[in-house]
């Protein structure tokens, strides 16, 4: 089956031609008709299926459709994702489909001041991609309704629970107007979210696509059984030893998550965090410069980890191993995405062992179990310190990271600018300084982290 098959507007099959895409995914092929239907659909998938544009292609092509001045203070269409990095992932993705369709996406999250989401939804918008949390506070401030949402999605039902938005999603639910479609996308289905989907859809069609076990089938799984007091020098030996061009790390705490990179920075190995005790600048600093390929190591605790695509993730290495299976198969899932495989590695101390057998059952598939490398004794031995926490002027590898996109940034914006500073952006890395200047006087009007402006973000049909 391709894309041209289904029936989508022409304006979304050029957007789809441009990147690419030839034919629908498993959950595209099952999703896509009944949605442009206009039926309600409950989806089994996780991120990684396809899943953004199982939903955002037959919406668009709504709204291609039957256009509509936007409602006064509300939106035609209403996103909610667990977390604000998933949330933005979903609105460039309804902006990359619908390039060619003049229709304003917003997103809007916590983090960031309340006003200029308030501005910018104060006219309407066509689409809205929302945490719970920020979307309620826009409700109760009356700055934004939802009574005239005709699509509404719940992404990623299960991590909502998890994140204990059960109460605030039961608030969401009653402010909807009656007459709507709904969307529900769980990575799971237990009886409790089955139960929280029975509140939003009504005689929906059911699809299911990739059984949670198969995503591990095209990642190398390994397991190292290693001392907990020992696993930094692992890390250490194993990034040295392997053949890395992105990894995420994963470790249980968001504690343990700056640790390591402390660790790291001792060793001389750059890396960044991203967690939830990291302002928004900052979670979105550290995601850039790992999408950009400035910073090759991302650590991560489990919830900012979840939904992000990043592509060519070639390891994932979990630190510590998660206490609930599933995890460990959303985490793995972040390398051999788009058909390319992956390695992953879990460091395995005593006390997990009860972790990688409940892993095992749930995955069918038995971890090929790694010696300890052969330099691993002397490694431990001698182990740099970590780096001691932010002090003065020092550089962590964040703020280098951040520095490191400013100039990615200038060097773009120089690019695009034909007369002028093209020699400047090419000065050495060393000598930032018209680089940065230059990007804060610009800071407003350009694309990307610099014109983030509070996390939101207009399009008007442009890409
Ligand atoms: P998602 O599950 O929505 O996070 O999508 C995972 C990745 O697959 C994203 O990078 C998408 O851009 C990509 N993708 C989605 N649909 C297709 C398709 N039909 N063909 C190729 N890539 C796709």
């Amino acid at each position: 089956m391709q894309f041209t098959d289904l029936g989508l507007a022409e304006p979304i099959l050029k957007a789809l031609a441009a990147k690419k895409y030839g034919s629908p995914t498993p959950i595209q092929s099952q999703a896509i008709p009944v949605l442009l239907k206009g039926k309600d659909l409950c989806g089994i998938a996780q991120t990684g299926t396809g899943k953004t544009a199982a939903f955002a292609l037959p919406s668009l092509d709504h709204f291609a459709r039957s256009p509509k001045p936007t409602p006064l203070q509300g939106c035609r269409m209403l996103v909610l994702s667990p977390t604000r990095e998933l949330a933005a992932q979903i609105a460039q993705s309804f902006r990359d489909y619908g390039r060619f369709l003049k229709l304003s996406v917003e997103v809007v999250f916590g983090g960031v001041p309340i006003n200029r989401q308030i501005k910018a939804l104060s006219r309407g918008v066509d689409i809205v991609v929302a945490t719970p949390g920020r979307l309620l506070d826009l409700i109760d401030q009356r700055a934004f309704t939802i009574k005239d949402t005709e699509i509404f999605v719940l992404d990623e039902a299960d991590q909502m629970m998890d994140m204990g938005f059960i109460h605030p999603l039961k608030r969401i639910a009653k402010l909807l107007p009656r007459e709507r479609q709904n969307l529900f996308f769980s990575a799971t289905m237990p009886k409790e979210i089955e139960a929280l989907a029975a509140q939003f859809l009504n005689d929906p069609v059911k699809v299911s696509v990739a059984p949670q076990s198969t995503t591990a089938e095209r990642v190398r799984q390994q397991a190292t059984f290693v001392n907990q007091a020992e696993k930094q020098a692992l890390l250490t030996v194993t990034i040295r030893n392997e053949d890395i061009d992105r990894a995420l790390i994963f470790t249980r705490t968001k504690h343990g998550a700056d640790r390591v990179v402390r660790f790291l920075e001792g060793a001389g190995i750059q890396a960044v965090a991203i967690h939830g005790n990291k302002s928004q600048a900052q979670r979105t600093t550290a995601l850039q410069a790992f999408r950009h390929g400035h910073v090759k190591l991302l650590v991560a605790t489990d919830i900012a980890a979840r939904g992000i695509d990043v592509s060519g993730v070639s390891h994932v290495i979990n630190f510590e191993l998660p206490n609930v299976p599933e995890q460990y198969v959303h985490r793995i899932g972040r390398t051999a995405r788009a058909g390319a495989e992956g390695i992953a590695i879990s460091f395995v101390a005593d006390d997990e062992r009860p972790y990688l057998k409940a892993i095992e059952r749930t995955t069918k598939v038995k971890l090929d179990v790694v010696a300890l490398p052969e330099n691993f004794m002397e490694a431990v031995r001698n182990l740099p310190k970590a780096a001691p926490q932010r002090k003065g002027r020092e550089q962590t590898s964040e703020q280098k990271a951040k520095r490191a996109e400013g100039q990615r940034r200038y060097q773009d914006q120089q690019k695009q600018q034909p007369r002028g500073n093209a020699e400047r952006a090419h000065r050495p890395d060393g000598d930032a300084k018209p680089a940065k200047k230059n990007f804060r006087r610009r800071r407003g009007g350009g694309s990307g982290v610099g014109a983030h402006k509070g996390a939101v973000q207009k399009t008007g049909g442009r890409s």
